[in-house]
């Protein structure tokens, strides 16, 4: 078995493990299996191990080595999980199925401009908070949280279906996700993007939906991304 495959074998087993300590059907956890920085070669195993959600965080790398992958097989969804640039909003909204980092009214009015271009496309939206409030991370203060949804929903018709965060290094994971369940409850949100290789059980203890695993499954990257 290539060293991805059993890589992804471990993650599902302790999705699974986590979905049966959490008394949560396996089903309501999405495995995003994020492959930035890995070439074709080293995504086409996990696509023949059956995975067909895959996550990117730079639109221009996506665009690079997914077009070809996606034609070959069509069932694959494309999740952007890195910051979006609003000049890019054209190729995201062209090439994704879900973006999870719309985090400011300029990106909203740029995708509301390529929604309405591209009637064929919608991508589903999560709202990236940023629950440590960190000056260099993207997202959206928790307390601006409510506001910036009711834009969304009011100002751009947007159906923004769950919230997304990356806890601050260094810090414990558990109350930020918390906090970031909370903030989806109140406003009636049912996804929950949250968890990544280190935390993705602590994610699902606490109601993650959609889990980001990267270097679990495909290995160290050689640099931070
Ligand atoms: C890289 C990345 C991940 C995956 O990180 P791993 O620790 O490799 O699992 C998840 N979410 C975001 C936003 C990322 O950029």
């Amino acid at each position: 078995m290539p060293a991805v495959a059993s890589g992804l074998a471990a993650v599902e087993q302790e999705i699974a493990r986590a979905c049966r300590d959490a008394r949560r059907p396996r089903d309501s956890v999405t495995l995003v299996a994020v492959s930035k920085t890995f070439d074709a070669d080293a995504i086409r195993p996990v696509i023949a191990a059956g995975q067909q959600v895959f996550g990117e965080n730079r639109v221009q790398e996506a665009r690079a080595k997914w077009p070809e992958l996606v034609a070959a097989h069509p069932d694959i969804r494309l999740h952007l999980i890195g910051p979006l640039q609003s000049n890019k909003a054209r190729d995201a909204v062209a090439l994704f199925d879900a973006i999870h980092s719309l985090d400011r009214e300029s990106l909203c009015e740029a995708l509301a401009k390529e929604l309405a271009r591209q009637p064929g496309r919608h991508p589903e939206l999560f709202v990236q908070v940023n629950t440590g409030e960190e000056p260099q991370k993207a997202g959206v203060a928790p307390a601006e949280a409510d506001a910036f949804l009711a834009r969304c929903r009011d100002v751009y018709g947007f159906a923004v279906t769950g919230l997304m965060c990356i806890p601050p290094a260094g810090e414990a994971p558990g109350p930020h996700f918390a906090l970031t369940a909370k903030i989806a409850a109140r406003n009636g949100l049912p996804n929950l993007s949250m968890g990544m290789s280190a935390d993705f059980a602590t994610a699902i203890a606490l109601g993650a939906t959609h889990v980001r695993v990267g270097s679990a499954i495909f290995g160290g990257r050689p640099k931070p991304v």
